[in-house]
């Protein structure tokens, strides 16, 4: 199952889903979470490991927008300085 390719929300490649970000949506309580344990369940957005997709991603809201719920400032900065 290492072949499983997703979408990055910042440019729209698709790569194997253990070369990305994943962020999820946690279906429990709402609160994301950056690459998750295989027991989070929940509507997951992807990004490369690359600064200019996480930014790409805040452009318009995508990232919220394809999560469905809104990305906290707090998250993006995380994201932005490499913390994930
Ligand atoms: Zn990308």
């Amino acid at each position: 199952m290492a072949d499983i390719k997703r979408k990055c929300v910042g440019c729209g490649q698709m790569k194997n889903r253990n070369e990305m970000i994943r962020l999820t949506r946690r279906n429990t309580d709402g609160v994301l979470i950056v690459n998750p344990d295989s027991k989070t369940f929940g509507r997951s957005a992807y990004l490369c490991y690359n600064h200019d997709c996480i930014k790409k991603s805040f452009i318009k809201n995508k990232l919220s927008r394809v999560l469905k719920v809104q990305v906290p400032d707090k998250l993006k900065g995380q994201l932005i300085d490499g913390q994930y």
